[in-house]
């Protein structure tokens, strides 16, 4: 759904109108994709509004921006208070939140270096859960891409840059025309890597398995959300390589991701997931997932920071 266009973005320090809050169209980042970005999530919840897993993503940011040697004006903790500032002065208790730091105006040219570093924070109401409303508990039709997944030494798979987002959007795009909701890359090896935006997990026999780091994957912060909730639950989870044929024999398949959450995935290239049904480990780890950000569960591992909360900048 298209922006309501209302409400402020943050934008070096200062709260800015929507409207207003616009960059140079001869700005590096335009041209050279030579930004970096986090997707969180606020939910409200009944104790209240909550970012998940805040400074997680954070971390993931300045990692991101060492990668590409940027150096943002504001250290993290001062980003983080910009994050709750942010949802607090639009009034969101529950939202989407997309910190950006990027190369701004000054001259054009590939090395981004002189360029300076600029950043966002825009938040916006969530309303197009993937695949619609119902596939949280019916699952989503998925294909393998023929597009591969960024190779490791080209584009680095762990910093989230702007720059990812043109493979991740061949492989969007080719699943939408081809009637997907998502399509299913593999790395450049041919095993299988992740979503456009979202990383996968499978169930056979009682156990996880996800692709390694090494497979060309984001590493997920929900990702890391579910080996901990595995563990919770006992499961026996299995980080690594997984052929392409895996995809056709598993019991179960699931997305997940800030956008996706636990999505089940019900076929892949037509062949069904199990019987075509969400599986009793994915409903099992969903109702712990949704469970701890509804507030209905304990947040025991302390995923959950309250959007009223002040930040200590150290
Ligand atoms: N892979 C890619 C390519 C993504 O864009 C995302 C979304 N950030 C994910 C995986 C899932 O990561 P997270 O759980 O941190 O949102």
């Amino acid at each position: 759904m298209a922006f309501s266009e209302t409400g402020k973005v943050w934008m070096n320090g200062k709260m800015v109108a929507w409207k207003d809050a616009t960059i140079h169209v001869a700005s590096h980042v335009i041209h050279y994709g030579s930004g970096v970005f986090e997707g969180i999530r606020a939910y409200d919840s009944t104790r209240g509004a909550h970012v998940f897993r805040l400074p997680e993503h954070m971390r993931r940011l300045a990692d991101s921006c060492r990668v590409y040697r940027m150096e943002p004006p504001y250290s993290i903790s001062e980003l983080t208070d910009a994050v709750l500032e942010t949802i607090r002065v639009n009034g969101y208790k529950s939202c989407y939140i997309r910190p950006l730091v990027y190369r701004g105006y000054l001259q054009l040219g590939v090395n981004p270096m002189p360029c300076p570093v600029d950043v966002a924070i825009t938040v916006w109401e969530w309303d197009t859960p993937l695949g619609g409303d119902d596939a949280r508990r019916s699952g989503v039709d998925v294909g393998v891409s023929s597009w591969t997944r960024i190779a490791p030494n080209t584009l680095p798979a762990l910093a989230k840059s702007t720059a990812n987002y043109a493979n991740s959007a061949l492989i969007k795009m080719q699943a939408t025309v081809d009637g997907y909701a998502e399509g299913i890359a593999l790395d450049e090896s041919g095993v299988v890597s992740e979503g456009s935006g979202q990383n996968l997990f499978f169930v056979r026999d009682n156990v996880l398995y996800t692709p390694t780091l090494t497979s060309s994957i984001l590493q997920g912060i929900t990702r890391e959300t579910i080996l901990v909730l595995a563990s919770d639950l006992g499961l026996e989870v299995r980080e690594q390589p997984l052929p392409r044929e895996f995809l056709y024999i598993a019991d179960e398949a699931f997305f997940c991701g800030t956008a996706a959450e636990i999505t089940p995935i019900r076929s892949i290239d037509k062949i069904a997931v199990g019987n075509g049904r969400r599986g009793p480990v994915t409903a099992a780890l969903q109702d712990r997932f949704f469970g701890v950000i509804n507030g209905d569960l304990p947040d025991e591992h302390n995923w959950l920071t309250p959007v009223g909360a002040a930040v200590a900048t150290p």
